[in-house]
């Protein structure tokens, strides 16, 4: 039992190691990771109504629709392993997103306590990308496909970043380095709010 919440996101642009640092961060303060991605993709798989909808939209490297997207997203956070707290991957993923969430947490009486910002330089996410594309064989993980999701990230998601610096939630973390460094330097950033690790039973 922990008498302590967090509530975070991680934003990122694709392969700056947001998937991989979110779940490691969830484990170490005992919050699930929810990656909207990860939920697209197995509706996909599981070829169920979601999946059908959202399918050429995710190959194609677009958004799937703010509607449909936040929909899932507050199902998601209304199931009981989210109550004490949650790590969001890839949502919100534009201004559209971040009134919805708001809109949400606020009838929830709840809010985010810190937004991970995780700074790569543009040829090293591309790099990342490439070799992700070679060892996972993501459908949407093709240079073109990789190049849209980049424009997009950088005219729609990177603006979310000024709403929550205003509110001071932001974090920005060098995310060049081992996973192991990187997660270390989250950490220190998250204790810095006063949040900490779940001490293991
Ligand atoms: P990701 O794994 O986060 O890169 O997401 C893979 C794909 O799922 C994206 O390129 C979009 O097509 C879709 N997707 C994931 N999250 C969102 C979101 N918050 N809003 C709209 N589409 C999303």
């Amino acid at each position: 039992m922990t008498d302590q919440t967090a509530r975070l996101l991680i934003v990122g642009p694709q392969g700056s190691g947001k998937g991989t640092q979110g779940v490691r961060i969830a484990e170490a303060f005992g919050i699930p990771a929810i990656s909207t991605g990860d939920m697209f993709r197995a509706a996909v798989a599981a070829g169920t109504d979601l999946g059908n909808q959202v399918k050429t939209l995710i190959e194609a490297g677009n958004l799937v629709p703010d509607e449909l997207t936040s929909a899932v997203v507050a199902d998601r956070l209304a199931q009981e392993d989210a109550a004490d707290g949650f790590l969001l991957d890839g949502y919100p993923r534009n201004l559209g997103q971040v009134a919805d969430l708001d809109a949400f947490l606020e009838a929830r009486g709840e809010k985010i306590d810190a937004v991970i910002e995780l700074n790569v330089p543009r040829e090293e996410s591309i790099a990342r990308l490439t070799q992700r594309a070679q060892e996972q064989g993501r459908t949407d993980d093709t240079e073109e496909v990789i190049a849209n999701r980049l424009g997009i990230y950088e005219r729609e998601t990177a603006p979310i970043l000024g709403v929550y610096r205003e509110r001071g939630a932001v974090d920005t973390i060098d995310g060049v380095g081992s996973l192991d460094e990187i997660t270390e330097r989250i950490v220190a950033a998250l204790e810095q709010r006063g949040l900490t690790r779940r001490a293991l039973a």
